[in-house]
């Protein structure tokens, strides 16, 4: 199934990661352990704030 990947800033530590858009996990900040996505189903609930589509498929 085709998705993007974001990059997220975490919104407590500023610390940014790739994010799939269709995460069926929970993604969880490398540096501080913060929700960055939460699966619905679908696409993933992006908690942080996107600053970029690093790529669509
Ligand atoms: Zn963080």
């Amino acid at each position: 199934m085709a998705g993007n990947f974001y990059s997220v800033e975490c919104p407590d530590c500023e610390n940014e990661q790739v994010v799939f858009d269709k995460a069926s996990t929970e993604v969880a900040c490398a540096i501080c352990g913060h929700t960055l996505a939460r699966p619905t189903g679908g696409k993933a609930r992006i908690e942080g704030e996107v600053t970029e589509t690093v790529e669509a498929r």
